[in-house]
């Protein structure tokens, strides 16, 4: 990057705590951005972040945790971000919960993560802010800092105007989004319904292709679709490692040698696990080969257990399991495995590769990285992905075998067609197709091609006509 000591904003920090000391975090994003951080000698701003796991004075940049009341922490993430934009953002209207002390709160993180951003950043410096948790930062970083460049990227779906409409503070995130140069999203989908709510408000734009220009008095924010991917080149070694191959062939000899399918989710509504696992049992009910020979590992990572939604759901998932495994197992044979626990990535390149199928099924999801590694690992064009329409990654993965997640039957049915059916080539024609998709969009030319497009964006600060 051009960008020297660039300045990122998230709510997570690139390390964590763990009982073996401190180590990176997971996922692919914090994989991507720290050689860039690395090379840019910059400061990482981590608003959710343990102080501890931030002393990185062995680095060549700076990871500043922000010091937030514990109260004001936990009404800002489990409840303005966690309770009410998570579940607007992926159409669980029900679920959400406005309540003004935690619009507060959030709006102070905000604050607090945008003045720390303008203490670090350089003059005429670029400053990249992260996701939902943290949208009014733009416009009250933009307030302090005129002569900043500030990139913005929301991970999650753009809810839908209706959606929106609900939420109190509407116009607030729209404006505080809109503080940036750049706004990323993942799909054009996204795009669309952010170009929705500005209708809905009143906000004058301009399309520019597929793109939205807001003018904003000498400048302009930009609304465009960067579909994020992984880390390619690591998971496609993982794939090819040796032990990794032996752990996963001894996977599929444990589980009797039948047929493997995958799920991997944080346990979230959004992911349709319980919607998932009743459609396994339907097809357990209906085909009598898919009782004595497929198997669903399904790993399930806790998450956000401080949200009452969460803990519900985690009990909702142990019964559906239980109640499967008492109709269809036996003393040989368990039809369902559930992993409540977090895999690294080793572990989980191991049950890529034993997978016969992903089932990657969520009822919303704003991409889906699990697809994308599915197919990233595999040596070889063999193996079958299963995917919501409903997932960011339906709009980039058109090869896959695509289904809706709430048509009941449907489900069933193409659960057992990635099951059961005998690979043809047009199988393999669809993985290798899946895996040159991949190959195109790692989070590296992601990352890469995010900075340098904000670059530009400024560079063209003319008014638009
Ligand atoms: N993941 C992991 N360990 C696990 C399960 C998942 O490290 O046990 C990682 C997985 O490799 C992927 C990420 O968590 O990179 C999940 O990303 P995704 O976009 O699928 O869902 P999200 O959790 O962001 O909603």
């Amino acid at each position: 990057t051009r960008s020297p000591r660039l300045v990122i904003v998230s709510a997570r920090a690139p390390f964590v705590r763990t009982g073996s000391g401190i180590v990176r975090a997971p996922g692919g994003l914090i994989s991507a951005l720290l050689p860039l951080m690395r090379r840019s000698r910059g400061t990482w701003i981590a608003t959710g972040a343990d102080r501890e796991a931030c002393d990185t004075s062995e680095l060549p940049f700076r990871v500043r945790a922000l010091a937030l009341p514990s109260e004001i922490r936990s009404a800002w993430y489990a409840g303005a971000s966690n309770g009410a934009l998570w579940p607007l953002s992926h159409g669980f209207g029900e679920v959400c919960r406005f309540r003004a002390e935690q619009a507060r709160a959030y709006f102070e993180v905000c604050r607090a993560a945008a003045d720390a951003a303008a203490e670090y950043a350089l003059p005429g410096g670029v400053v990249w802010v992260h996701d939902y948790q943290l949208a009014l930062v733009p416009a009250l970083l933009r307030a302090r800092r005129p002569d900043l460049t500030i990139g913005f990227f929301w991970h999650i779906p753009w809810p839908a105007s209706d959606s929106l409409r609900v939420l109190p503070w509407a116009s607030e995130l729209i404006e505080g989004v809109l503080g940036a140069d750049l706004v990323g999203l993942h799909v054009p989908r996204y795009v669309r319904a952010f170009r929705d709510a500005l209708d809905e408000l009143g906000i004058a734009y301009v399309n520019d292709g597929e793109s939205i220009v807001v003018p904003r008095g000498a400048r302009h924010t930009r609304i465009e679709a960067w579909p994020i991917g992984v880390d390619v080149d690591g998971w496609a070694s993982l794939g090819r490692d040796e032990t990794v191959a032996a752990e996963a062939a001894r996977i599929t000899a444990d589980l009797g040698g039948g047929r493997v399918l995958l799920s991997v989710d944080r346990m979230d509504y959004a992911k349709g696990i319980v919607e998932r696992l009743e459609a396994f049992e339907r097809l357990l009910e209906q085909n009598a080969e898919a009782r004595e020979r497929v198997t669903l590992v399904q790993i399930g990572v806790p998450s956000r257990e401080t949200v009452p939604a969460y803990r519900e759901l985690r009990q909702r998932i142990e019964a559906t399991v239980g109640r499967i495994q008492g109709r269809f197992g036996g003393p040989r044979r368990k039809p369902v495995h559930l992993f409540a626990r977090t895999f690294d990535s080793t572990e989980l390149a191991a049950y890529y590769l034993a997978a016969d199928a992903a089932i990657v099924t969520p009822k919303r999801d704003g991409m889906n990285l699990v697809a994308f590694e599915y197919v990233a690992t595999r040596p070889r064009p063999n193996g079958r992905l299963l995917l919501s329409t409903t997932a960011g990654a339906a709009d980039v993965l058109t090869e896959a075998h695509l289904v809706n997640p709430y048509d009941e039957e449907g489900l069933t049915s193409a659960i057992e067609d990635v099951a059961l059916a005998p690979e043809t080539a047009s199988d393999i024609a669809r993985m290798a197709a899946l895996q040159a998709r991949v190959s195109q969009l790692s989070v590296e030319t992601w990352a890469s091609g995010f900075l340098a497009r904000l670059e530009q964006v400024t560079e063209e600060r003319v008014p638009v006509r």
